[in-house]
């Protein structure tokens, strides 16, 4: 058996999108620009998947969704165009963001410091979320930007999108959040919450790889990244991709259709999961409540397994998962999030994500308990950073700050 739990870093392709999809290569190749039949003949898939998309997120009719080519894009987009509209030609100089965004907003705040912007990075609490009152208490009359992820990567914890809006609006600051993790996982309101701009991106909700969006609400104005031809309005040239946008509006749509029975049932996995891993292995630990949490994904913890170790022995037994953040799983680095939620440079290296999606069957998930549970038997019994921890008669167990079940 072969058992996929890194969803977190990109999903399969739906079977039904790749369908969706196909006619839109070698049948009805037209470019959307084209004034003749060829290119008119897109024109009817491509509003088909806009509004699936408006749908999805229910965005209003006065709100620009902008097709891009990934959300390190609209990422990018947002933070650089936000620089140049507001710092460069205006009079802002600060931007606010949090220590646990992805490489994409993280490497865009390096660059854009290099150039002279101020740049605040928020903490996050012993759950790994960004509280509210911390995004109030650093916004100055200087800040152009807060830019805080919807939900995190590696942890699954969902920020307070609602009350960091707020505080933004009242301090009349622009706001962006990353909702890439979010968007098809859990639901997703644009008229409830005040956002400024979303990023979104339609591999991690069983779309193609190579499609994102940026959601810009009230279509206000924010300076285009790519300039060129008149494309999407102008805001983002560079020729439609036809088959990938129509497959980020069929999966969107499917993810998003009875959303809340989707999210319980892959939570009644995950949950069997961490239950049974926390109830077998001693000195095991998640991060974050489960119900602030998509539903989809854990952060474990087991003391004296190193990540690296755990993950490669996973891969022998067919089973793909990630120490964190794919970007960052090549070194053997301690993982950030777990760092700055407060565990300690030991615990930090053990962090083991396990993310599932509504394909991950009943089979693959006692699979995933089993192997896991004979595999830390198997770690812990070579491992040195172990035995310096296990309790001494009568002694105290090393303090671990995470959450002990
Ligand atoms: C995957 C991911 C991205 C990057 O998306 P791409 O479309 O692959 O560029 C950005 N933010 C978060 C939170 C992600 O998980």
């Amino acid at each position: 058996m072969q058992v996929y739990m890194d969803n977190n870093a990109t999903t399969m392709v739906d079977p039904k999108v790749v369908e969706a999809m196909k006619p839109y290569f070698s049948e009805l190749y037209g470019n959307p620009n084209s004034l003749h039949k060829f290119g008119t003949k897109t024109h009817p898939a491509i509003s088909k998947a806009i509004d699936q998309t408006y749908k999805a997120i229910n965005a209003s009719d006065n709100d620009d969704i902008i097709f891009t080519s990934c959300a390190t894009e609209s990422n990018n987009w947002v933070l650089q165009s936000v620089w140049i509209d507001h710092i460069v030609n205006g009079d802002k100089n600060h931007i606010v963001v949090s220590e646990v965004e992805h490489p994409s907003i993280l490497s865009t705040c390096k660059f854009l410091e290099d150039n002279g912007v101020k740049v605040t990075y928020l903490p996050v609490n012993e759950q790994g979320v960004v509280e509210a009152h911390t995004v109030r208490s650093f916004i100055t009359d200087k800040t152009a930007l807060v830019s805080i992820m919807w939900a995190n990567n590696e942890t699954g914890m969902i920020f307070p999108i609602k009350e960091i809006g707020e505080i933004c609006k009242e301090k009349g600051v622009l706001f962006h959040t990353d909702g890439v993790q979010a968007v098809g996982k859990i639901p997703v309101d644009m008229q409830s919450v005040h956002v400024d701009f979303m990023s979104m991106s339609a591999h991690k909700f069983h779309g193609p790889k190579g499609i994102g969006a940026l959601y810009i609400k009230d279509s206000q104005a924010l300076s285009p990244l790519l300039h060129g031809g008149e494309h999407m309005g102008g805001r983002r040239s560079g020729t439609l991709n036809v088959p990938f946008i129509v497959g980020m509006g069929e999966s969107l749509e499917i993810a998003t259709t009875n959303i809340e029975e989707k999210m319980a049932s892959i939570a009644a996995k995950r949950d069997k999961i961490e239950d049974a891993l926390l109830a077998a292995i001693p000195e095991t630990f998640t991060v974050g409540d489960r119900t602030n949490r998509t539903p989809n994904t854990i952060l474990i913890s087991i003391r004296g397994v190193e990540g690296e170790g755990m993950l490669w022995d996973l891969n022998n037994g067919q089973i793909g998962a990630s120490t964190g953040s794919a970007c960052a799983s090549e070194d053997l680095e301690a993982n950030t999030v777990m760092l700055a939620i407060g565990a300690d440079n030991e615990l930090a290296h053990t962090g083991i994500r396990l993310s599932l999606s509504r394909f991950t069957t009943d089979e693959e998930v006692d699979y995933v308990i089993n192997h896991f549970e004979d595999a830390v038997k198997r770690l812990r019994a070579i491992s040195s950073s172990f035995a310096k921890v296990q309790p001494t008669p009568g002694g105290e167990v090393q303090e671990c700050e995470l959450h002990h079940h």
